[in-house]
């Protein structure tokens, strides 16, 4: 198989006389939701008559759910509900692009609907203002799944200088990265910084500061967006978090969290009181930071590679190794933020803000 797609070599001119066509007054909005897998983004497009000024202009929606891993096939009409509105960065303004909730018939959540009690969570918990800042990691594959523009028989030079590398020995992919930080900043996702990871074809960007639910909104239409910029390059990214076994790095998710306290001056003890609750939380949290129950992260969080063991619970000022790191300008400052090292790539941003959320600030005392 090739290793770009064929639709990533159709004709880019063709395509561009009409895509500069006016449109009247309509508008295009595309409706993005997390499929059935909890992994997977589907979108599909409407025309509206006007452009909304507003999430509350936007209409709900339907679709197949028993084509999307989420019913059955007797009663497979799912709702969807826009929650958040993005610019389209493809077919540009004023044209939409708009994260959904789903629901199922029954109105209630979906099973992979893991934003309602997120949501909910985060409402009851508002008088903390909570900030989250997501460092999303991932990686290039081609279409035949071989990591991007790796040796089809064998391997890159060792790990080394690839980390924030330049150079064609050392960046592999590039262009998708600028083009999908740019994406992002024209959709008005909150994305505050990219860099090449340890990994050959392996990057990161940072969604954040976000406060609360939009934390996981963000992420989310960050991610459509990154897999919709590969699409027109013909390639693929991954959020699995060990793509490659061996003597190479993972792909996580780390999750920077603070309170409006640990923000504050004195903050530090806030911020150790919170790494005391998770401490006593460690399985519950491991088995919620990855789809799968924390069988993806198995493979990532080895105790190697600047990972903790997915079995022990560690934290510590400037420590890369640890499940929970604290800055070490945070420890200078004595407040600031700490950083949760052990989601994986390819978590649920809403279950794993709200995991955190609920055990720093809701729970008393709990072990697992
Ligand atoms: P690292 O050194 O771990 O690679 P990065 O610069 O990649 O750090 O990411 C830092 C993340 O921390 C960013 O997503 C940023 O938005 C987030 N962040 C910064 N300050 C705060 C804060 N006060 N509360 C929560 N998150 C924060
Ligand atoms: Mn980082
Ligand atoms: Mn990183
Ligand atoms: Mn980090």
């Amino acid at each position: 198989m090739a290793s770009v797609s064929s639709s990533s070599r159709l004709n880019k001119v063709v395509r561009q006389q009409y895509m500069s066509l006016p449109q009247g007054q309509k508008c295009q909005v595309t409706y993005i939701w997390v499929d059935g897998t909890g992994e997977g983004l589907r979108n599909k497009t409407r025309t509206l008559d006007a452009e909304p000024a507003g999430i509350e202009d936007i209409p709900e929606w339907n679709f197949d759910g028993s084509s999307t891993y989420q019913s059955e096939g007797s009663n497979s009409d799912m709702y969807l509900v826009p929650v958040s509105m993005f610019r389209d960065p493809f077919t540009l303004d004023p044209n939409k692009l708009v994260l959904c909730e789903v629901l199922k018939y029954n109105r209630l959540p979906a099973e992979t609907n893991h934003r309602h009690r997120c949501n909910e969570v985060m409402k009851t918990l508002a008088e903390y203002s909570l900030w989250f800042g997501m460092e999303q990691e991932y990686t290039l594959l081609g279409l035949d799944g071989h990591p991007f523009s790796w040796p089809t028989n064998g391997f890159p030079a060792p790990q080394g200088p690839y980390y924030c590398g330049v150079g064609a020995n050392c960046a592999y992919g590039r262009d998708i990265v600028e083009c999908h930080y740019k994406a992002c900043l024209y959709a008005g996702v909150k994305i505050s910084g990219t860099n090449a990871e340890v990994m050959p074809s392996q990057w990161e960007y940072q969604v954040g500061p976000c406060e609360g639910i939009h934390m996981g909104d963000h992420l989310w239409v960050s991610r459509f967006l990154l897999h919709r910029v590969c699409e027109d390059f013909g390639v693929l990214a991954t959020l699995d978090p060990k793509p490659v076994k061996g003597n190479w790095n993972g792909a996580g998710c780390h999750t920077n969290v603070s309170t409006r306290q640990m923000r504050e001056e004195g903050g530090l003890q806030h911020i150790e009181a919170a790494i005391e609750k998770l401490g006593k939380n460690h399985k519950k949290h491991i088995s919620t930071y990855d789809p799968h129950n924390g069988q993806d992260n198995m493979r990532r969080l080895t105790g190697l590679h600047e990972t903790s063991s997915i079995h022990d619970f560690s934290a510590g000022v400037a420590n890369r190794g640890a499940s929970i790191r604290i800055p070490r300008q945070v420890g200078k400052d004595g407040k600031g933020y700490f950083e949760d090292r052990r989601p994986a790539a390819n978590c649920d941003p809403y279950l794993v803000t709200g995991i955190i959320a609920e055990t720093c600030l809701l729970e008393s005392e709990e072990s697992s």
